[in-house]
């Protein structure tokens, strides 16, 4: 099955100085717009918050809702091309730029990422070529579903199907009993139960894929998570094999492969104490755990997306140099548990050897809010990660 929908047939790539368009002002399209700008691109940003990050840095906001169809025929008439830098953009008018403009990832492949179920069944059914299966599950849309879990899915968590990140929509269970008082605090939206895996480490793979369908993969990164919130990415990933890296790429490109996709896909898997790979969950954008590409690769994942989206050719992800990058939360702007306000030592984080400081230019600062991230980059990783062990010391952050 191909999903390629391109209502537009395929026009030459799009030069330098036309303008490119994304739907959603968060931090990516910030960081987006900043590496589009470098290649001498426009950059129009559609989102319905005026002071959004996104909105410092494009070239020209299109302040409206996601549906609104005036401001979306807008955007398809001043881009080449628009993509979208957060899942949950309707699909329907990903769909209708689609009619009028190059429009990459194509809705369809953004819809299979919005909707677990979708996701897995996508999963499975490109087994035959990936070689790697999501974890055991169960769709839960009423109260019989529940009854009918087999006794193997638990312990488990339970995921709203749609809208969940973060950690947020997620219940862990142990018993039927609390599966069933899970299931009633979700407010009848559909769920999915999935076993719950003895997971080793966690990775991420980002690939990319042009419109002339060449395809180019990432380092392995990998992963912790902190109250499901991304903590730390070090490339390349301490523990993976080198067989199992292999194996994680290769599948992450068949996905991409049957996708038809175009542009940056990031795959989530999960490492099991045994040693095997379970894939977990793809977001069809740039992924905060890719965010070290921008200064330890050839071509940052933002860069590559403007290519892609361009249909110029993919860029060089050689990276050249170990990286270990730390998220920066809001809970840093404030004195231990205390809601008294403080200003992180930034003249002390940037002292440290390698670190790059990228912040997301929000107003304020909340507990648990993603306000940016710092990257060190070392000449080994050991080096890397000693860094971002003292940067957590200066900061607050138990490390
Ligand atoms: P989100 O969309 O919030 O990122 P995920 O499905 O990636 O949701 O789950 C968040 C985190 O919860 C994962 O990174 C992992 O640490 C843990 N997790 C999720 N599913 C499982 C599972 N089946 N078994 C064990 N841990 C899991
Ligand atoms: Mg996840």
């Amino acid at each position: 099955m191909s999903l390629t929908n391109y209502s537009t047939p395929l026009n030459p790539s799009a030069s330098p100085g036309t303008w490119l368009g994304v739907m959603g002002g968060g931090q990516l399209g910030r960081m987006f717009a900043h590496a589009a700008q470098q290649m001498g691109f426009k950059v129009a940003v559609l989102e319905p918050a005026l002071d959004c990050p996104a909105s410092h840095a494009a070239d020209q906001l299109h302040s409206a809702d996601y549906t609104d169809a005036a401001a979306l025929v807008k955007l398809a008439e001043q881009c080449v091309a628009v993509t979208t830098e957060f899942e949950n953009v309707s699909a329907k008018s990903l769909a209708f730029l689609a009619e009028r403009t190059f429009v990459a990832p194509s809705a369809a492949c953004v819809s299979i990422a919005q909707d677990r179920m979708e996701e897995k069944r996508f999963f499975i059914e490109c087994a035959t070529t990936s070689g790697v299966f999501p974890a055991s599950h169960k769709e839960i849309t009423c109260a019989a579903d529940v009854d009918a879990v087999p006794d193997d899915l638990l312990p488990g968590i339970l995921k709203t199907v749609r809208m969940g990140y973060d950690g947020k929509g997620q219940v862990r269970v142990k018993t039927r009993a609390e599966l069933h008082s899970a299931y009633a605090g979700m407010n009848g939206v559909a769920c999915v139960l999935e076993k719950m895996l003895p997971l080793a480490y966690e990775i991420s793979v980002l690939a990319a894929r042009g419109a002339d369908g060449k395809a180019v993969v990432y380092p392995i990164a990998e992963n912790v998570h902190r109250d499901g919130i991304l903590f730390a990415t070090t490339v390349p990933g301490p523990h993976i094999s080198k067989a199992s890296a292999e194996k994680a790429q290769a599948a992450t490109l068949a996905v991409i492969e049957q996708l038809g996709y175009v542009g940056v896909l990031c795959i989530e898997f999960f490492v099991l104490t045994d040693g095997s790979l379970v894939v977990n969950e793809m977001a069809p954008r740039p992924h905060n755990s890719g965010h070290y590409t921008i200064d330890a690769c050839v071509t940052s994942q933002f860069a590559q997306q403007a290519r892609a989206m361009a249909r110029l050719p993919l860029g060089d992800v050689r990276q050249h140099s170990p990286a270990a990058m730390l998220n920066i939360l809001g809970d840093i702007w404030f004195e231990g548990a205390s809601d008294e306000a403080r200003e992180p030592a930034w003249d002390q984080v940037l002292a440290l050897p390698g670190a790059n400081l990228h912040l997301y230019g929000k107003d304020t600062a909340r507990r648990a809010r993603k306000m940016g991230h710092i990257t060190f980059v070392a000449a080994t990783l050991e080096e890397a990660q000693a860094n971002l062990h003292k940067a957590c010391a200066i900061l607050g952050i138990a490390p």
